[in-house]
């Protein structure tokens, strides 16, 4: 039954039964005034959201068409950018930074740790004709859970002069993420994530720093062109017909959003993955990132106990409990579990999944209390 799922994937995430409804309407014409209203309200949204004056664009595609969209526009065939990778993710950035013709230079880190932004602020500081036009990172890197720490990073970069641009597709929500105050120039994020809506839309912030480069940039773009985006929406449009009914539930996540309050949901996340990181400890699991301050809030990579298939655990959790867990990806797909807790989740989610995870892996044979998770969570919550 999957609407019993118990649904702990680093995306797509939970809908609230409010937010599922409010996709339900009947069509409008996407040049209308009701479409205008709700785009104004939307990205007004958007903007405290992303912590910017500057201006947020919802586009109509996942979340990799939003950093396809940030490079398209921002980064000219030539240009040099840096790319800081810590994962999947970073790689993907840089992936398509190359396709279109960037001159790519990497500083990639194990999987598992975080960006050293010492190393990064060393090489920018050598960097003494200005030819790195753009840094490129992620802010939560999903495939590892492991979080760059942007406040630091991002005054670095600024102050060298690069164009920051950044990968906050799981990040948005879970944890802090201060566009203006950070100096980020571009950053993406994705429906599907921490903003509790289904897949397919994503939305991109770009200060006047990036709207100059846009307006300089040379590689081609039609789709993804955001100085259309930005022409139409000053009437309340977007130059091709959006997914109307994902920008409805768009307007009341972001409701439910405004009434949580920014804090309250970066508190909750990073409530929820301490009880997820305690849980894991006690059940005898290692996580997966090498320092735990730089775990994400968003979703907690758990390595494979010995003798354990990462599938088989993540096959008996979802077959027997109705809880449904992630793997890894990329060259560490086999190695590590992930439990995702962004978006609408809480504290019984939490538990629920702790609980039968305890179980399945006492199943599996392991030499372990299956009680043990749930009560160290729940003792970092007070009880
Ligand atoms: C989910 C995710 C993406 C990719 O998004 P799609 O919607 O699958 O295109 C990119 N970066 C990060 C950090 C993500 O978590």
């Amino acid at each position: 039954l999957t609407e019993r799922q118990l649904l702990m994937i680093p995306g797509p995430t939970p809908v609230p039964p409010s937010v599922l409804l409010s996709g339900a309407r009947p069509m409008v014409n996407h040049r209308g005034p009701e479409m205008a209203k709700l785009m104004a309200d939307c990205t007004a949204g958007l903007k405290r959201v992303f912590q910017t004056q500057h201006d947020a664009f919802i586009l109509t595609c996942s979340g990799t068409g939003g950093l396809e969209a940030a490079v398209v526009n921002t980064l000219s065939p030539g240009e040099k950018a840096l790319s800081v990778s810590i994962g999947v993710f970073g790689d993907r950035l840089a992936t398509i930074a190359k396709t279109y013709g960037a001159e790519v230079e990497s500083l990639s880190y194990p999987y598992g740790a975080a960006a050293d932004p010492k190393q990064i602020q060393e090489r920018l500081a050598a960097d003494t004709g200005k030819e790195i036009k753009a840094v490129l990172i992620t802010q939560n890197e999903t495939s590892t859970g492991v979080c760059n720490d942007l406040a630091t990073i991002g005054p670095m970069v600024r102050e060298h002069g690069a164009r920051l641009i950044v990968d906050g597709i799981s990040s948005l929500l879970a944890m802090d993420s201060q566009m203006d105050n950070w100096g980020m120039d571009v950053v993406v994020a994705g429906s599907q994530k921490a903003f509790m809506i289904p897949p397919g839309l994503c939305f991109v912030a770009v200060n006047d720093r990036a709207k100059e480069a846009m307006e300089r940039c040379t590689t081609p773009r039609f789709y993804l062109d955001l100085r259309k985006a930005k022409q139409y929406l000053e009437q309340g449009q977007t130059p091709w017909t959006p997914a109307v009914p994902l920008i409805w539930q768009l307007g009341d996540a972001l409701k439910l959003i405004e009434a949580e309050g920014l804090q309250n949901s970066f508190a909750r996340h990073a409530r929820l993955a301490a009880m997820t990181r305690a849980g894991a400890k006690a059940l005898g699991l290692t996580l997966f990132a090498a320092d735990e301050s730089r775990a994400s809030n968003a979703v907690t990579s758990i390595r494979r106990p010995e003798g354990i298939a990462t599938a088989d655990l993540r096959k008996l959790m979802r077959d027997k409990y109705a809880v449904v867990i992630s793997g890894g990806q990329g060259k560490i797909k086999d190695d590590i579990f992930r439990i995702g807790h962004l978006g609408f989740v809480g504290e019984k989610e939490i538990l629920a999944a702790l609980g039968c995870l305890g179980l399945a892996l006492k199943e599996m044979g392991q030499a372990v209390d299956p009680a043990a998770g749930v009560a160290a969570a729940m003792a970092v919550v007070g009880g």
